[in-house]
């Protein structure tokens, strides 16, 4: 095979294979009798191709990386002012079954259980039935897996029998009236919602379907609108591996959830989707094998969010200069993908056209333009046609919109 990832993800894989640190979770049965030495890897991109590496079928309870999931869902469903009267997005600081409230009695963030069973119940209209919101839950995570997922009803039920911490969370809600509805319809919807099933190639295409602004890539679904997409990342950027959050941002640098099964998400914008699973947990409840592969990743990969990529600088692929004899026209021609910061450099080679010149912008070479990109470049042109210049504008792509 020509492409170098499969062996690149293999080879990376059997490099983290060796740490047999943490344990796997005790204090839900069902979970407890995971195989402590399973470890998959999936990588999903843009156009949705999945790579997979070692258990990458292997299935298991998603648990509390459906907690993105679920604040995407609530805010599609019932708008950003609601959900943020409901439930806040600062960092707890604390483990995730914590009390984590705010004076107001509103959950510090949703990606901690008291935060996501007040966000579970906010899925849905208004006044929905208990099993309807536990159809909307469950079609939802399948749009953005791409495949219908299954609930691990065996997960289901040993987590319902070792609820009382969830429901003494909900209750402590319900009681500060934050919570919409009955705490015990809430925790049970979502205990159910944390025992759908996934593998890491799912946990690949629901992460890239995040980063991709809300279209899964594989079946093409907008599946939540690109706003939603922006607040939960930014949720789980700062909340997303429990009291870790900090060090992982610092060290991986990728938006990402955990969860007590041993799976790890992680979404980069634009760029890709990433599952890894394994379940020995370290002090905190992250994968040992999970956080050593995105570390891992990270670094081979240069997947770092605050990495500055290098991009202004190459905007401009050329200026033809105007004949001598004042035969032909000045010529700007850009590159690449219009967002704000190479649109400033773009504007600025424009402002160097001498006052008057007629002269041609070919974005043939454009690739794409953000909104604001594409907003600068209009006014720019309108600007200078104004100034009674002939602007010929050569867009084949229609990046200027028509
Ligand atoms: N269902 C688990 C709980 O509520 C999820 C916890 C987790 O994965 O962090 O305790």
């Amino acid at each position: 095979m020509r492409n170098p990832i499969p062996d690149l993800l293999d080879e990376l894989r059997e490099r983290c294979a060796d740490d047999d640190g943490g344990e796997v979770l005790s204090t839900i049965p069902e979970l407890a009798k995971a195989d402590p030495d399973r470890f998959g890897i999936g990588l999903c991109t843009i156009d949705g191709t999945v790579y997979g590496t070692g258990d990458a079928e292997h299935r298991f309870s998603i648990q509390s990386i459906s907690k993105p999931f679920a604040y995407a869902l609530a805010l599609a469903d019932r708008g950003r002012d609601t959900v943020l009267e409901h439930v806040g997005v600062e960092p707890s600081g604390d483990s995730f079954n914590e009390i984590s409230l705010e004076q107001s009695g509103r959950p510090r963030n949703p990606m901690i259980n008291i935060g996501a069973i007040t966000t579970h119940a906010l899925i849905g209209h208004e006044g929905i039935s208990r099993k309807q919101r536990d159809k909307r839950v469950q079609q939802g995570l399948s749009a953005f897996a791409g495949r219908k997922l299954d609930v691990d009803e065996e997960v289901f039920a040993s987590e319902q029998s070792e609820a009382s911490r969830n429901l003494a969370l909900a209750y402590l809600v319900h009681a500060r009236e934050k919570l919409d509805g009955e705490p015990h319809h809430a925790v049970e919807g979502y205990i159910r919602q944390c025992s759908l099933l996934v593998d890491v190639r799912d946990l690949a295409v629901m992460a890239m379907t995040l980063a991709a602004g809300g279209r899964n890539p594989v079946t093409g679904e907008q599946v939540v609108p690109t706003w939603v997409c922006t607040q939960v990342l930014s949720v789980m950027a700062t909340c997303g591996m429990y009291d870790a959050s900090g060090q992982w941002m610092s060290t991986v640098g990728i938006p990402a959830k955990s969860g007590v099964s041993g799976g790890v998400l992680g979404a980069l914008p634009g760029q890709a989707g990433i599952g890894a699973f394994s379940p020995r947990l370290d002090e905190i409840g992250n994968s040992v094998r999970g956080v050593r592969a995105f570390e891992a990743l990270s670094a081979d990969l240069g997947l770092h969010l605050m990495h500055a990529p290098e991009v202004a600088s190459h905007v401009l692929y050329g200026v033809v200069e105007p004949d001598a004899d004042g035969d032909g026209l000045r010529e700007v021609q850009l590159q690449g993908t219009m967002h704000f910061a190479a649109v400033e450099v773009a504007l600025r080679e424009l402002e160097e056209v001498p006052d008057g010149e007629s002269f041609v912008l070919d974005l043939s070479r454009v690739a794409s333009a953000t909104d604001v990109g594409r907003r600068l470049l209009l006014e720019a042109v309108e600007r200078m046609r104004a100034d009674r210049r002939e602007v010929r504008i050569t867009d084949p792509h229609d990046i200027l919109g028509g």
